[in-house]
C-alpha cells in the first residue's frame, strides 16, 4: 500500500528533523515546499523572485505557484510507493488543491494520507528557530544551543559551513507564526474531521518523538 504522510506544525516543531529521518528509513522522498521555493529564490528566476517576497515578510507563496511545484514533484516516479510532505498543505485552499490533485495521480481514487500534527509549547518555538542551523550542502540541521557539536559553526556530517536561515531572525519568525495561527492551523481540525489526524507532542527530545512518530504510523 502506498504510503502518504503529511506534517502539519508551526515554525521551529521540529518536522523538518523528524522528516527527514523518516524518508531515510522508510526511503520515501521528503518533500518540503521551503526548500523547494528557496531553491527556486536561488535560481533567480522571476517565479523565485516573486516567492521570495512574500517569504521575507513570513507570508504564504500564492497558491498557484506552491501548487504547481507540488504538482510536478508529487508526479515523479520515486513517489510511486509513496511520500512525506513536510509544510504542505498550509491553508484550507492549499488542502482541497491536494485533494484534486492526489485523485488525478491515484487515478480516481481518493486515498487518505496520515496525518501528523506536530504540537509544540509556543515559548520552545521561537527559541528553537533562532538557534537552528542548517547545512547548505548535505541538509542536516542543528540546534547550536541544544546539541553537542564538535564545532558549533561547522556540519559535523560534511564539516561544511552552517548558515541561518534569512527568515530565521525574531521578527520574521513572529510573522510566520501569525501566518501559521490564522492559515495553517484550520487544518488541524479539516483532518480530525476526516479521522486523519495523528497528534504528536513535539516538545520532547528528538529519539522520543521518533520513536512516538514510527509507533503511531498506521
Ligand atoms: P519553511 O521552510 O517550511 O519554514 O517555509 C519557509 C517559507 O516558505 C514560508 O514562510 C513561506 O513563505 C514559504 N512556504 C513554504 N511552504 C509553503 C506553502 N505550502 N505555501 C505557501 N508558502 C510556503
Amino acid at each position: 500500500m502506498k504510503k502518504e504522510f503529511i506534517f502539519i506544525g508551526p515554525p521551529g516543531s521540529g518536522k523538518g528533523t523528524q522528516t527527514k529521518m523518516l524518508s531515510e528509513e522508510y526511503k520515501l522522498p521528503h518533500i518540503d515546499t521551503g526548500s523547494l521555493l528557496r531553491e527556486e529564490v536561488a535560481t533567480g528566476s522571476e517565479e523565485g523572485k516573486l516567492a521570495n517576497s512574500f517569504m521575507e515578510k513570513g507570508q504564504l507563496v500564492p497558491i498557484n505557484v506552491v501548487s504547481e511545484i507540488i504538482k510536478k514533484r508529487l508526479k515523479q516516479s520515486d513517489c510511486n510507493n509513496g511520500f512525506i510532505l513536510d509544510g504542505y498543505p498550509r491553508s484550507l485552499e492549499q488542502a482541497r488543491a491536494l485533494d484534486t490533485i492526489l485523485e488525478e495521480i491515484n487515478k480516481g481514487t481518493q486515498t487518505k494520507p496520515q496525518v501528523f500534527y506536530f504540537d509544540v509549547p509556543q515559548e520552545k518555538l521561537i527559541e528553537r528557530l533562532v538557534n537552528r542551523r542548517s547545512c547548505p550542502k548535505c541538509g542536516a540541521i542543528y540546534n547550536i544551543k541544544t546539541m553537542k557539536m564538535k564545532d558549533i559553526n561547522k556540519c559535523d556530517k560534511c564539516g561544511s559551513t552552517l548558515t541561518r536561515r534569512e527568515d530565521d531572525t525574531e521578527e520574521v519568525a513572529v510573522k510566520r507564526f501569525k501566518t501559521y495561527f490564522e492559515q495553517t492551523e484550520p487544518l488541524i481540525n479539516l483532518y480530525k474531521q476526516r479521522g486523519q489526524l495523528t497528534k504528536i507532542d513535539a516538545g520532547l527530545e528528538i529519539n522520543e518523538i521518533y520513536k512516538n512518530l514510527t509507533g503511531a504510523i498506521k
